[in-house]
């Protein structure tokens, strides 16, 4: 038993499995090339690019030429995966591709999207960003009604739940899927005829829906939509299946939750700051969020630094509010690979500072106030704090740009261990210690949500709160009058 979880609706539930399964936090994107000479894959493979701050452990392509689909996926980053030779054979004018983020023994390609198969719909490709919360059952009752699978992939299943459904069109054939699938995700998938797009009910994952003069796409963040020369025409709705083909883009079905639960931490961390998502631009947010902070917590600090590189944002807005200089005070070498290093002390010491050094004249003898995104493990905050006291700081004020993050992620966005949360289950006088700082101030929900600028009730707040909006009743068992906590 993992414990016990409050709903939104103030129910109390407890968790019957502990769904420590993949984390899925990918990236998507789609495009329909209006002609039949556009080159896909090319604009796929820069549209990865644009989102491989979304995962970069894995990442494929399949594109459709008008008669095949190819299809190219491996281990890495994007351009470990593509080269101009394997970018020149994925011939086509429509094609999809995806980025993946996955635990380290989770690596393995089999379970890289995209997934491409044959069916009574003609070829199919599906990639997805989610996790299905009743994956499970949906793969026992296709394994025992004969279904074969090669991998745990929540795309196989999908496609197999679409090539099973009985239904004549295949957009019929998907929306039933989409029936049948609970969780938070963002799905495309290609056929012969089109190219599908589906934003999960709640609107937890982002997808927005772009013009480009090839075409059109569609793209986990409007990000990548820029980056193509194209304009974002609008975010996909929540619970919204659009169809991209030679007529151009149509809704087929929409079919919304009761409420909305967009992901807060896109806006915290995982949106990349040129982005928009649910119409307000993520770099904005971030700073709008420092500004808050700086307005809630008492600040004696001469001067504001950010986390590199997440806690820049939020630090701007801090130092804005608090009427304090915001310096650069730590440099992060970009292009620093594995250390090889020996596990001593000193050899970690020295590696950390291969990548991260401080710029000793705007610290030394200050009293610095330091920013960052989120506290996860907390090794991270614990490593800059003696970075910057090595380099002479005289104190350290840790700003932490959101609410204490205690509660795990069941839709695959973050670590769904309760036990990997630093936050969970400390003080905060605890958690100052930890990780070594003078202060410890967090964003209160009430702050960040404001800074968001979206209604409470139509964003997810469940790693914060312990309020879990999306919950499947086949998934969770009730029980009343008992505290799990
Ligand atoms: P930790 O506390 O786990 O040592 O590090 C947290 C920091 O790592 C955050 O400030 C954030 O910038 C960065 N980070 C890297 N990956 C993730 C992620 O998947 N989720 C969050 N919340 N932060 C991450
Ligand atoms: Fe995002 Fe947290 Fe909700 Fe997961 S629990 S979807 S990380 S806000
Ligand atoms: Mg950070």
């Amino acid at each position: 038993m993992a414990g016990g979880y409050f709903m939104s609706d103030g129910r109390l539930i407890v968790l019957e499995r502990h769904p420590d399964g993949p984390r899925e936090a990918c990236g998507v994107l789609g495009i329909w090339g209006k002609e039949r000479s556009a080159e896909v894959a090319h604009l796929c493979y820069l549209g990865l690019y644009a989102l491989q701050h979304r995962g970069q452990e894995g990442a494929g392509i399949v594109t459709f030429d008008g008669e095949r689909m190819r299809l190219c996926k491996g281990v890495g980053l994007v351009p470990d995966v593509f080269d101009e030779d394997n970018l020149a054979e994925l011939e086509g004018f429509a094609g999809i591709g995806h980025v993946r983020l996955a635990g380290k023994e989770e690596r393995h390609v089999v379970n890289t999207q995209p997934f491409l198969v044959r069916s009574s719909y003609g070829s199919l490709a599906a990639a997805q960003n989610g996790r299905l919360l009743n994956g499970s059952e949906l793969q026992e009752k296709l394994l025992s009604a004969g279904t074969v699978l090669q991998t745990d992939s929540d795309s196989e299943l999908i496609l197999n739940l679409i090539a099973q459904s009985g239904e004549e069109s295949l957009p019929a054939a998907v929306a039933k899927t989409l029936e049948l699938i609970e969780g938070a995700y963002a799905l495309v998938v290609l056929s012969e005829d089109m190219l599908l797009a589906a934003r999960d009910p709640w609107g937890n994952r982002p997808l927005s829906l772009g013009r480009l003069d090839e075409g059109y796409m569609v793209a986990s963040e409007s990000c990548a939509i820029a980056n193509l020369g194209g304009e974002v025409i609008r975010e996909v709705e929540p619970g919204e299946l659009l169809i991209l083909d030679q007529g151009g883009w149509r809704t087929y079905r929409q079919q919304g939750a009761a409420r909305k639960a967009l992901c807060s931490f896109e806006h915290v961390y995982f949106a990349r700051p040129d982005s928009c998502i649910g119409g307000k631009n993520a770099y904005l947010v971030r700073k709008a969020i420092g500004r808050e902070l700086a307005k809630e917590a008492p600040v004696n600090a001469d001067v504001v630094i950010g986390a590199p590189d997440s806690g820049v944002a939020p630090a701007l807005g801090f130092a804005e509010a608090a009427g304090l200089p915001f310096e650069i005070g730590v440099i992060k070498n970009r292009y620093v690979g594995r250390t090889f290093m020996r596990p001593t002390q000193a050899a970690r010491r020295m590696a950390v500072r291969i990548k991260l050094n401080p710029v000793v004249d705007v610290l030394h003898g200050k009293r610095v106030a330091v920013v960052d995104d989120s506290i996860v493990r907390g090794t991270t905050s614990g490593k800059l704090i003696t970075l910057l006291r090595d380099a002479g700081a005289r104190e350290v004020h840790m700003y932490v740009a959101s609410p204490p993050y205690r509660f795990p992620c069941f839709y695959g966005n973050e670590p769904s261990s309760q036990s990997e949360l630093v936050a969970s289950g400390r003080t905060l006088d605890e958690l100052k210690d930890l990780i070594g700082a003078d202060s410890l101030h967090y964003i209160s929900i009430d702050g960040l949500v404001r800074a968001i600028g979206i209604p409470r009730d139509q964003l997810c707040l469940a790693c914060f709160t312990g309020e879990y909006p999306i919950a499947p009743a086949n998934y969770w068992r009730e029980e009343d009058g008992k505290e799990h906590l």
